[in-house]
């Protein structure tokens, strides 16, 4: 934090020594060019200012003697947002479409070789491991989605439940054209010992960026549950 103080005050001290200057290109008296050039300066210094200023917001404070792996460690075992009250059957969070929430699909950015990514953990059901005629395999889910899923687990068998994934990356067949299912960046769930509804309230603690409590008039209810692709 003492770091990120000085950086910014010696950034203030540049700007402040970058206008003084700038002030005196653009002079009256100045040529100008010379106005020109050093107004377009200015509108760059700021522009990249502003972007600097986007890019150090998300930084996380390391307390001294944690390091960055026991942080990262950390936080993979505790919830990153308070549960909701409740979560009823077709309710979804955030109150709004899954596209506002976890941007639509995009298949010509998504190269299943390289966006993909395997998940593996015991304490986890993996439908594809039950099911010998399906090719389908639920272990594979955007790169996205891993630190979200692999919280969940951790919550899910912390209260004492098992997770079962039903569904998660699938090229193609069940789900509708524009589905995340075809980027690997939803995952359809249920669980054992535990009800859907508290499954879904740990969806939502987990960080997932939206959470869906599908409940269809005919049966197959679990919990849709979707990624951002730029996380
Ligand atoms: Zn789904």
């Amino acid at each position: 934090m003492v770091r990120l103080i000085k950086w910014a005050d010696a950034a203030a001290r540049e700007v402040w020594a970058f206008l003084k200057f700038a002030g005196h290109l653009a002079r009256p008296s100045s040529h100008p060019a010379v106005q020109v050039s050093g107004l377009l300066s200015l509108a760059i210094l700021i522009g990249l200012l502003a972007y600097i200023s986007r890019a150090t917001v998300h930084y996380a404070y390391i307390p001294p003697g944690e390091s960055v792996l026991q942080q990262a460690e950390l936080h993979l075992l505790t919830a990153v947002r308070a549960e909701p009250d409740a979560f009823k059957p077709n309710m979804r969070l955030p109150h709004r479409s899954e596209i506002r929430s976890s941007g639509a699909i995009h298949l010509k950015a998504f190269f299943p070789e390289y966006d993909l990514m395997h998940v593996d953990d015991p304490r986890v059901w993996w439908e594809s491991d039950h099911d010998t005629d399906d090719v389908e395999d639920d272990h594979l889910v955007h790169y996205a989605m891993e630190i979200p899923l692999k919280r969940l687990i951790e919550l899910v068998h912390r209260e004492g439940g098992k997770l079962k994934v039903q569904d998660a990356y699938r090229a193609d067949g069940i789900h509708y054209p524009k589905s995340l299912h075809k980027e690997g960046r939803a995952i359809d769930l249920t669980c054992e010992n535990m009800t859907l509804e508290k499954l879904a309230k740990l969806c939502w603690a987990a960080d997932f960026d939206w959470v869906f409590y599908e409940a269809p008039k005919g049966g197959g209810h679990h919990i849709h549950a979707s990624v951002r692709a730029d996380r």
